[in-house]
């Protein structure tokens, strides 16, 4: 039996008060998928994940829907003291103006946040500022990134590949590597607008937004003894997102240890398929998969 199978099983069998601290864990590493689907679906929540290890806790990604979703768990924004951000796009960064608003003008402390200093920059002066800045002036100038957020910047490896890096929250290890998703027309990571994968622990393989890149999974693959893979899936080919008829030509092994997310609405007819193609299945939203 695979690792997230069991991993399923054991969180349908845990007792209610456990299910009720996903903020914490007896240990374990655990991935609880707040949401797990497409940018726009309507039915599933964005793609965000909340990483739970004894007392430690990540979010990754905080999409427009995350304060919802969170909600749904009996959590605020507040609730969580560490964020991390995968890429710049919405449904994984449009839930964070809350965040800092809430915990300047409510909480009044500033959560953590795991961001590298080039996604720091596209995100801060493209996307938050203008909901963020200008709501105080000091000095005659307006609110910084700074004011909102206490970084917690990745360690760059030298000499890896993929400008890999690694940040630890608590107990967590997260290492964090470039990878492919816009424009539709990048021949690589290289020229690829900032976007970061993450392994956990070592462990674990969570792709974030990605286009078809199995050069990316197998080094992945060489690097770490990967238990279980959580990959970017679109149901239909083209785009910014890995087509599920493109990730059918992952090796076996691979596709055994992969779940599948970040999916549209219809996921459900495409169960057979996915299925038969011999993934592990879809990362379903609202479980909770552990690793011992
Ligand atoms: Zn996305
Ligand atoms: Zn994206």
């Amino acid at each position: 039996m695979d690792q997230t199978k069991k991993a399923a099983e054991a969180t349908a069998a845990a007792p209610a008060e456990r299910l009720d601290s996903p903020l914490r864990t007896e240990g374990e590493l655990a991935l609880r998928f707040i949401g797990a689907g497409s940018a726009f679906s309507k039915k599933f929540y964005q793609n965000n994940l909340l990483v739970a290890k004894g007392e430690d806790h990540v979010l990754v990604d905080c999409g427009t829907r995350t304060p919802e979703a969170l909600a749904l768990l009996g959590l605020t924004v507040m609730d969580v003291r560490n964020y991390l951000i995968t890429h710049s796009h919405a449904d994984h960064i449009g839930g964070l103006e809350e965040v800092m608003l809430q915990n300047r003008y409510v909480a009044r402390r500033k959560p953590n946040i795991v961001i590298t200093e080039k996604l720091r920059d596209v995100i801060w002066s493209m996307s938050l500022r203008g909901g963020a800045a200008y709501n105080e002036r000091h000095d005659g100038k307006p609110l910084d990134f700074l004011d909102f957020w206490i970084p917690n910047y990745p360690k760059r490896r030298r000499g890896e590949d993929r400008e890999l890096s690694v940040a630890t929250v608590g107990g967590i290890e997260i290492i964090l590597f470039r990878t492919m998703h816009i424009p539709d027309s990048a021949a690589g990571w290289r020229d690829s607008f900032p976007s970061y994968g993450l392994v956990l622990d070592r462990r674990v393989l969570f792709t974030s937004d990605s286009r078809y890149d199995p050069a990316m999974v197998a080094a992945m693959e060489a690097a770490f003894k990967l238990e279980a893979i959580f990959h970017d899936c679109q149901l239909f080919k083209g785009g910014v997102h890995a087509a599920l008829e493109e990730l059918a030509a992952l090796p076996a092994s691979t596709k055994a240890k992969t779940r599948l997310m970040h999916y549209g609405d219809k996921i459900d007819d495409f169960r057979p398929r996915i299925a038969e193609l011999g993934f592990a299945g879809v990362a379903e939203q609202g479980e909770t998969y552990r690793f011992r």
